[in-house]
């Protein structure tokens, strides 16, 4: 049996059995891990408001053929994100997407720190004005993609290598084409969203500290919706694949 401890931001909690839970981290030093923490309902003013998302904590924990959590003790409660349902709402999102697009025990410094800039971006501005939420969001979800390498391509046509403003994106093949050698169902992409796209996909969370620049990008916030969504799906089954084969 090995110990260790860690910061970690709880992704997610399932109860197990009658008294037991558990408990997916993404922590600082070992990536995504579960871990059982046994007796939960039991010691649960001890623990389990030290890990109730949104949470930072330093958890101590030991590895064996079934890995436990020891403790937790809370380090960034992110009480002004939990004051607001839509940004609570948001910032859980953030956490499942996190779950969902990563495998168990692959230290990741740049995600870890991605989550930590996202989380005190929103808890610091908390709802100052009302794009803040989606952006976060929005944001997250595209560096998240750079990060695993999924940044697109929207500089020319796949297809014959020419520079196009306006251009069509397609999913499956997630490639960016002109309007000769788009296909029907190619989602389009309109210069000004291109550019939005590709800072989007690129820039340091401080590039965003002015609301007005924020508030201008999220006039397009249909279309990052929509782009996000079926990107991140693409995605998503791309890594189904390589899991299942
Ligand atoms: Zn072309």
């Amino acid at each position: 049996m090995e110990y260790y401890s860690s910061s970690a931001f709880v992704l997610k909690k399932e109860p197990i059995k009658e008294s037991d839970r558990r408990y997916v981290f993404f922590t600082k030093d070992f990536g995504k891990i579960s871990l059982l923490a046994q007796g939960a309902r039991k010691i649960k003013a001890k623990l389990s408001s030290h890990l109730e998302p949104p949470v930072l904590s330093q958890i101590e924990f030991v590895v064996g053929n079934t890995s436990r959590l020891l403790g937790a003790l809370e380090e960034e409660p992110y009480l002004e994100i939990k004051k607001d349902e839509a940004t609570l709402a948001a910032a859980l999102e953030i956490l499942a997407l996190t779950d969902e697009m990563t495998i168990e025990n692959q230290d990741d410094k740049a995600l870890w720190k991605l989550i930590f800039d996202v989380l005190f971006f929103m808890e610091k501005n908390g709802r100052k004005y009302n794009e803040l939420t989606d952006f976060s969001k929005f944001y997250f979800n595209a560096r998240l993609l750079t990060l695993m390498g999924y940044k697109p391509f929207l500089g020319e046509c796949s297809e014959c290598h020419k520079k196009t403003e306006n251009g069509f994106f397609n999913f499956r093949n997630k490639s960016f084409f002109c309007k000769n050698h788009a296909k029907t169902n190619d989602f389009l992409i309109k210069t000004e969203q291109k550019r939005i796209l590709e800072f989007f996909f690129e820039a340091p969370l401080n590039f965003f500290s002015q609301p007005s620049l924020v508030k201008k990008i999220m006039e397009e916030r249909e279309f990052l919706k929509q782009f996000l969504k079926s990107f991140t799906l693409s995605v998503k089954s791309d890594i189904l694949y390589f899991k299942n084969s």
